[in-house]
């Protein structure tokens, strides 16, 4: 069929073949299909829709438009697990995640992302470490998953070339928004990982590129229907992100919570939850355990027990950290020259915050980009910042700001206090619940 051919089939809301849609795909990636006709065809799915089969050989054709790593071949014979969040702001998850999942017996070749909007991504935060390798060389990227058990990094221009040129063409035609769209997008790259068992953790509320609960449970159906319709045992997990997740947000500032939660120095409660349930899950995807609540245990254990932290230290070391940086990871980080509280502009109770409103202030303080191409400040952002139900005096810090200036640190400050929903303390207070709800998927 031609390209037009399947556009028109697609605009008149007919199925597509999979076939067709597998020949569209590997045009995109070898530039036979040209971007008014894949403009065309993303605007066609935006209005029409796509069934389950034909995202699912979407997904597949994106996948495969480029490398899928085979790690049977590569000697690894543990099952090779992820996770993917669709975004939120302190999401330093994965962080703590890859390591407690290899630790328990897991693989986790981890390709993360930079930060997209208000959102955060792994990659910069990894990026923080000096010398960190955020972009090895395939082999080496083998070597540490297999030596280590835990390796993550950034894409590369190998992994669903297809999905690069289509995402770059549906960011400037408003075609994002696409529940379909989305999900081949977001499982092609993961998909190309080679898994076994995939979590996803799709994030719902104000910090979160899902904000409406209805449009996060129609993303995480789509994403576990069609993950399972390719093959991969897929669950997920609607988490709340009405505030962050972790005290920190930033960059360097959420390593240090990451290590800390590692050592036990320091765990953000609602951060340890949601970290012991996606690895439960992910161990119970990988069959390293029998039943969740054993999957709780086991993630609790390498916790512990300083194994999770020890395979974090081994991974830095592998990619080209410091081996002390555990130890030392106050030394090498990159710090702030500025840093101020946010005094509260009243006493109370914190009834709710704007989390998007934090994530949109450590992009200006230069800690995210507005631009993909720009450089970001990894010393800015937040720590200590006071959650949701948490009581407050005048004047006392709602958090500190990492700053590079004084002026930037003013204006954090001010976008702080205007974020945060200070009410009354003594009025009767209910907790949302972090887990919005669980989606399990049948694999095929
Ligand atoms: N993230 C992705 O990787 N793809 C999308 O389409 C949206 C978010």
């Amino acid at each position: 069929m031609l390209p037009q051919e399947l556009i028109r089939a697609k605009r008149d809301g007919k199925a597509l073949p999979a076939e067709e849609i597998a020949r569209f795909a590997a045009g995109i990636a070898d530039n036979s299909i040209s971007e008014g006709q894949i403009a065309a065809f993303a605007m066609a799915v935006f209005f029409k829709g796509m069934s389950r089969d034909e995202c699912v050989a979407l997904t597949c054709a994106m996948r495969d438009s480029g490398t899928v790593m085979d790690w049977q071949k590569a000697g690894i014979d543990r099952p090779v697990l992820d996770k993917h969040s669709t975004g939120g702001v302190g999401d330093n998850v994965s962080l703590m995640l890859g390591p407690m999942v290899a630790a328990a017996g897991g693989a986790v070749p981890m390709i993360s992302g930079r930060g997209l909007g208000h959102t955060g991504g792994t990659l910069d935060k990894f990026e923080s470490i000096p010398g960190y390798q955020a972009i090895p060389d395939q082999d080496t990227f083998t070597r540490v998953v297999k030596d280590v058990g835990c390796a993550i990094i950034g894409q590369t221009a190998a992994l669903a070339p297809a999905d690069q040129r289509f995402y770059a063409t549906r960011d400037v035609t408003a075609t994002v928004e696409s529940v379909p769209l989305i999900t081949a997008s977001i499982l092609s790259k993961k998909l190309a990982e080679g898994l076994d068992g995939l979590v996803m953790d799709v994030k719902c509320g104000n910090g979160a590129f899902a904000s409406d609960e209805k449009f996060a449970r129609e993303l995480a159906t789509s994403l576990v229907e069609v993950a399972n319709g390719a093959g991969v045992h897929t669950s997920a997990i609607l988490t709340d992100m009405n505030e962050p997740l972790a005290s920190a947000a930033g960059n360097a500032v959420e390593v240090a919570n990451a290590v800390r939660f590692l050592t036990g120095e320091a765990r953000d409660p609602r951060l340890e939850y949601i970290t012991i349930q996606l690895v439960a899950q992910m161990l119970l995807a990988g069959g390293l355990v029998a039943t969740h609540s054993e999957g709780e245990k086991k993630a609790q254990s390498v916790l512990q027990s300083g194994a999770a932290a020890d395979v974090f230290a081994r991974m830095v070391s592998a990619l080209g950290g410091p081996a002390d940086f555990i130890e030392r990871y106050a030394d090498y980080l990159p710090a702030a020259p500025v840093i101020l509280p946010v005094p509260a502009p009243k006493a109370g109770r914190v009834w709710g915050m704007d989390a998007r409103g934090i994530g949109l202030a450590v992009i200006g303080l230069g800690g995210g980009r507005v631009r993909a191409d720009q450089n970001i400040d990894h010393a800015v952002g937040f720590t200590a910042l006071v959650g949701v139900g948490a009581p407050v005096e005048a004047g006392a810090p709602l958090a500190m700001v990492h700053a590079r200036t004084d002026d930037d640190a003013r204006r954090a400050i001010k976008a702080v206090q205007d974020v945060y929903t200070i009410g009354e303390k003594d009025d009767h207070f209910v907790p949302k619940p972090m887990i919005v709800a669980r989606i399990d998927g049948d694999r095929r």
